[in-house]
């Protein structure tokens, strides 16, 4: 499909891109995309003065009557994968499987939160006092404030708007300025489940558009009590106490650094596979990419031979070209901290293999890098840092203590997996001193999370949770309440208090 088309497809107008002030470059070969027209103070204001109103109103429809814009949501959603698919491999790089897989997530969320529109389920809790009853009650909260990263152009929006539509809230989105046009589809389409719902208050949800300026004005606007941030840790750090010193809430899901153990039992065919698409699917741009990895000594030269041959032969090139498993990283900058990243490990006497720049025919603006695996020496300390490229660090281990030990000795805490036949060091590795992280998986991979459960991550990645599971009470304020249906005032704790 070509751009205009998907964008016709998605509801906008070619046109509408000609004049804004924000410009938008496809990673794929540096081609002007279009140009988006910019909020400024003013109108991010009265975009949160419509989404407070909205909510007044939208907070009293019933939940599964909400959940029924979020099923009209899946259904645009499926109607038009095929384009908002492409779309964000033209504008964040994906290739195809990963653009459709993307909006596949869009949809299963909203499936899921369609049924939990009808499960939002307080408690009855016993009282200590005769002739009473408490209860929990989950109450919708406000409008809920949604910044998003580049990687992830609609998803992470999709996991935090159903979510949060079915709890009653109202939206406003400040999505990456480096990937406007996804956001742009992703939202006609909401507008449009909106047209077939027909009731839903005008201003329900709104799309902020520009820098970390204009998304700066959420953070401190007591009208949005929740903030849900994706992005780098360095957001993180200014926004979670920004949100904080206001007594707000934040939905933090911030850089991953995530490891992979490979102990002696492993199936070393699957540890390969989960790898390869852990650290080098996505041009190692998701916050779940596979970073390090720990093999013991015995599986050492057996498994990285296996895996530098997979890596010689992975395609390169065009994300649009369906024989392509690795496209371009998002821009220069991105490239620029790879190469750094690996003269820094040159310099600890680290052996690199890959790594560098790649030309791709018709593509040449394009940032095409091949994926680097990074042997440590054995003295080598861990790595750090998230650098959102393709580099995979690779440590010798003897004593799967230590393996576990430096898996989480790192500042983040995302994502983490196992590769073992052996039941203890399974049980182990997800047991109370097992791994750190949010998400330990046991021969899977560590990226590529289904949203049934909850998603994201310790220590520098923020705590937040967001998509399955209960994730959905961070978008609600909880109430509890003690009726007391006696004709007696009994206090709590036996206390006595009366003057008669
Ligand atoms: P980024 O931090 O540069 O930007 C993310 C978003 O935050 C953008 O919309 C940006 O405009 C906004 N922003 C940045 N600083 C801000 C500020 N001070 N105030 C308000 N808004 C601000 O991240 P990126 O380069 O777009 O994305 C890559 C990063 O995101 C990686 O670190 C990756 O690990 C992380 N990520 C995390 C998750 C997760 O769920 N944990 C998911 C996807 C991406």
């Amino acid at each position: 499909m070509k751009r205009d088309d998907i964008l016709k497809d998605l509801g906008i107008n070619p046109a509408e891109l000609q004049e804004g002030s924000i410009a938008v470059h496809s990673p794929i070969d540096g081609a002007l995309l279009g140009k988006v027209k910019a909020d400024d103070a003013a109108s991010v204001d009265a975009k949160i003065a419509q989404a407070t109103k909205a909510f007044q109103e939208w907070r009293q429809v019933p939940a599964p009557r909400r959940g029924e814009l979020v099923r009209l949501l899946g259904e645009e959603l499926r109607a038009h994968k095929e384009a908002l698919g492409a779309l964000v491999t033209l504008e964040c790089g994906k290739i195809v499987q990963e653009g459709l897989g993307e909006v596949q997530e869009m949809i299963d969320i909203c499936d899921f939160a369609v049924g939990l529109s009808r499960q939002l389920y307080g408690l009855t809790i016993a009282s200590e006092r005769p002739g009473h009853r408490m209860m929990e009650t989950w109450h919708p909260i406000g409008p809920v404030g949604i910044i998003s990263a580049f990687n992830f152009p609609v998803a992470v929006w999709a996991w935090n708007a159903a979510l949060a539509l079915v709890c009653g809230d109202s939206l406003l989105w400040k999505p990456s300025e480096k990937t406007l046009l996804s956001a742009l589809a992703a939202h006609r389409l909401l507008e449009a489940a909106l047209a077939r719902f027909g009731d839903a208050p005008k201003g329900l949800s709104s799309l902020i558009v520009g820098n970390r300026k204009v998304g700066a004005a959420l953070l401190d606007d007591p009208r949005v009590p929740v903030i849900s941030a994706t992005g780098s840790t360095a957001m993180g750090r200014v926004v979670g106490p920004r949100v904080a010193a206001r007594f707000g809430r934040s939905i933090l899901e911030l850089g991953g650094n995530n490891a992979i153990i490979v102990t002696p039992s492993a199936d070393l065919e699957m540890a390969r596979r989960a790898i390869l698409f852990g650290a080098v699917g996505t041009c190692g741009q998701r916050c779940t990419s596979t970073r390090r990895i720990f093999v013991h000594s015995s599986v050492y030269d057996r498994l990285v031979p296996s895996l530098k041959t997979a890596y010689e032969r992975v395609r390169i090139g065009n994300p649009l070209d369906p024989d392509t498993l690795v496209g371009p990283l998002i821009d220069g900058r991105a490239f620029e901290a790879m190469e750094q990243a690996l003269q820094q490990a040159r310099d600890h006497g680290a052996r690199i293999h890959g790594g560098g720049r790649v030309s791709v025919a018709g593509a040449e603006g394009g940032y095409y890098v091949k994926p680097a695996i990074v042997e440590m020496t054995d003295a080598a300390d861990n790595v750090r840092e998230e650098t959102f490229a393709p580099i995979l660090y690779v440590f010798r281990y003897d004593d799967f203590e230590d393996a576990l030990h430096r898996n989480n000795d790192v500042p983040q805490g995302l994502s983490s997996a196992i590769f073992t036949t052996d039941m203890r060091e399974a049980e182990r590795f997800v047991a109370v001193n097992g791994s750190d992280c949010g998400i330990a998986n046991v021969n899977i991979g560590t990226s590529g999370a289904e949203i049934g459960g909850a998603f994201g991550g310790e220590k520098e990645t923020g705590g937040g949770r967001e998509s399955g599971s209960d994730s959905w009470k961070a978008y609600m304020r909880r109430q509890t309440s003690t009726i007391n249906y006696s004709r007696a005032l009994p206090l709590a704790q036996g206390i006595k208090f009366d003057t008669e």
